[in-house]
């Protein structure tokens, strides 16, 4: 079996660790607020005191972190992840992150004699803890095969879409159309009430709408009931998302109106202290 490291153990990683386990792969943990590591630890993973710990000796290291800036301190530096990675195993960045970071990454594994691939994750709370995330990958196909033992294990689909890069930026575009629907369904939510539709009316015409859609359907009964609690996808993280991707598509000169859009709504929410919230809590 593969050795596995995994850095990052919040909504995601923590189902990707729990299929890692149960399907038999070795596996060493590392998370910030060390508690989660632990708490794994009881479940049979090796509980690792820095990310360069819980790489040494693996075959695939993969992180699933914040953004940027975590990513950055669990992969570089003295005690980062790079930095106990032997020559031939596999990075993968798992986490949602700006291409150029990604690609700047990918240079720092190549340089470490590693292979590397950018497979950022479609599905959220659920598809982690049941092994059925969808997984785009950007790299090359013999470094993905490399690691495919260890991906097969947490999805259900992987689609290699180009070189280093591609799957971050995929992902973005993902969050993009993900972040102005529900910014949107949020507005005419609002809408809605105030000009006196009742919630089971509106949930009715919605759902037998040309409007609907699955992440609509998904996030509207939450949206309606104003249920947030369990977070299942923290707005905050959406917010990242919507930055990182009106900023991408800056860069290649499109604009991005509607994304912009999305990035107030999810601004004022979080000004308002719904950050932790599911980031259905942009309906307020
Ligand atoms: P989460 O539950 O908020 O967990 C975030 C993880 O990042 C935790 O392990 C946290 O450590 C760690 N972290 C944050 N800042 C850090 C830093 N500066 N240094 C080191 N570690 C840091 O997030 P999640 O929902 O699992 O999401 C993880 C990634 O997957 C994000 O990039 C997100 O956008 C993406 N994603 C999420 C979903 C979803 O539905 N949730 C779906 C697709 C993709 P602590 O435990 O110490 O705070």
């Amino acid at each position: 079996m593969q050795r596995i490291a995994l850095l990052g153990l919040g909504t995601m990683g923590a189902g990707m660790a729990a299929n890692w386990l149960t399907k038999g792969f070795p596996l060493s943990v590392w998370n910030r607020s060390a508690v989660k590591a632990q708490t794994l630890a009881g479940k049979g993973a090796k509980a690792a005191a820095t990310p360069r710990d819980a790489a040494e000796g693996a075959d695939c290291i993969v992180a699933m972190v914040a953004d940027d800036a975590a990513s950055r301190s669990v992969w570089l530096g003295n005690d980062g992840a790079l930095a106990g990675a032997k020559p031939g195993a596999v990075v993968v960045e798992s986490s949602t992150l700006t291409p150029d970071w990604v690609r700047e990454l990918a240079g720092h594994a190549r340089a470490k004699g590693c292979g590397f691939l950018d497979a950022p994750v479609g599905g959220s709370r659920q598809a982690a803890a049941s092994g059925e995330l969808r997984l785009f990958v950007g790299g090359d196909a013999a470094t993905l095969d490399k690691a495919r033992p260890a991906l097969a294990a947490i999805a259900s689909t992987i689609d290699l879409l180009g070189p280093a890069g591609q799957g971050a930026t995929w992902k973005l575009i993902n969050n993009q159309l993900i972040a102005a629907q529900v910014a949107a369904l949020a507005e005419a939510l609002d809408v809605a009430r105030k000009a006196g539709f009742r919630p089971e009316q509106i949930s009715s015409l919605i759902v037998n709408g040309a409007a609907l859609s699955p992440i609509v359907k998904l996030k509207l009964p939450r949206m309606l009931e104003r249920d947030y609690d369990q977070t299942d996808f923290g707005l905050s993280l959406m917010l990242k998302d919507a930055r990182y991707a009106a900023a991408l598509a800056q860069a290649l000169g499109t604009p991005a109106d509607m994304t912009s859009a999305a990035v107030s709504a999810f601004s004022r929410a979080e000004a308002k202290g719904l950050g932790a919230k599911d980031f259905a809590a942009v309906a307020g």
